[in-house]
């Protein structure tokens, strides 16, 4: 798992507070700072670090905090609270449809992980006792189809494709469609990306998201692009509307930053973790767990 460094530094700020008797404003005000330093430097969102240091601060020097028997505990403590919170305090999970199929719509940049991930979240359901059909319809990555085959080949997961000649709304209501004959309780859209936020995209996306009516839009975003994921999202959310973000490549060098910033800036919540290249490699995303891998 990633977030090594911002681990490491969170044990030296927690040891340096835990060797002190009492604590002083200006002890608790210094480790602050360190906070402060380690979570910018692991690309968290400035305003985001802001308000979560002001909020620890502001709970710290508190009369309770200060008059205990180990205020470096306590402060430890409210530290991980805070954390929690950030990420948004509880695991939200997928909401399904009372009239069955329900559609999942994936969106995200090229590159992000999307196609992988539907197949990720297809597997995992499946595993749920549920029957996805997966959808493609991106039709303009080269290969793109044939790459949602081959994992849904793997996973024993069938997979629906009209070519890349028909328009993508077109090919996402036949999806549906097909979904319901073939008594699919769930269509997972496999939609397109690109190397970069454009028009072109965001209405295809738009129109997608109109003419099909999807119970949750799920925006796929690579972690290890730090604060850049997090302008993605919230670029997305603006033009589309999303209702959750899977964050991928949490195995990697990430610093921590798309983890800890992306529910505060887009309000939205974090709904799975992927963490490697494995089509097994997907997880709930809770705030909890996380809280504890990078606070080790
Ligand atoms: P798309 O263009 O967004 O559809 O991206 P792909 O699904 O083709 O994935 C791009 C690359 O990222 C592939 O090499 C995937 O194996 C890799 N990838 C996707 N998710 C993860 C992950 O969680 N961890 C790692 N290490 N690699 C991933």
């Amino acid at each position: 798992m990633a977030f090594e460094s911002l681990t490491d530094k969170f044990q030296n700020i927690f040891q340096g507070l835990k060797k002190k008797g009492k604590l002083s404003e200006a002890d608790v005000k210094a480790a602050m700072k360190e906070v402060k330093m380690a979570l910018l430097e692991a690309d968290v969102n400035f305003k985001v670090v802001k308000q979560f240091v002001e909020a620890v601060r502001e709970r710290s020097i508190g009369q309770e905090v200060m008059e205990s028997l180990t205020p470096g505990q306590h402060v430890i403590k409210i530290v991980q609270e805070e954390m929690v919170r950030l990420m948004g305090a509880e695991k939200t999970d997928l909401s399904f449809s009372p009239k069955p199929p329900t559609v999942f719509m994936m969106v995200g940049l090229q590159g992000a992980g999307k196609t992988t991930t539907c197949a990720k979240l297809a597997g995992l359901l499946k595993k749920q006792g549920k029957k996805p059909l997966l959808a493609a319809c991106d039709i303009y990555r080269p290969a793109a189809i044939k790459q949602l085959q081959v994992v849904g080949g793997q996973l024993g997961i069938p997979v629906f494709s009209m070519g890349d000649q028909h328009d993508p709304v077109d090919i996402s209501k036949a999806a549906v469609a097909h979904g319901v004959q073939n008594h699919h309780d769930v269509v997972i859209l496999d939609t397109a990306g690109r190397l970069h936020i454009d028009e072109a995209m965001m209405e295809e996306l738009v129109a997608i998201k109109e003419q099909i009516g999807p119970q949750e839009v799920l925006l796929v975003v690579d972690a290890m692009t730090g604060q850049d994921a997090v302008n993605v999202a919230e670029t997305f959310n603006g033009k589309i509307g999303i209702d959750g973000v899977i964050l991928t490549k949490l195995d990697g060098d990430t610093r921590g930053g798309a983890a800890l910033s992306v529910r505060a800036v887009t309000q939205k919540p974090i709904k799975f973790a992927c963490v490697g290249e494995k089509l097994t490699d997907i997880e709930v995303f809770h705030p909890q767990r996380m809280t504890s891998r990078i606070l080790g």
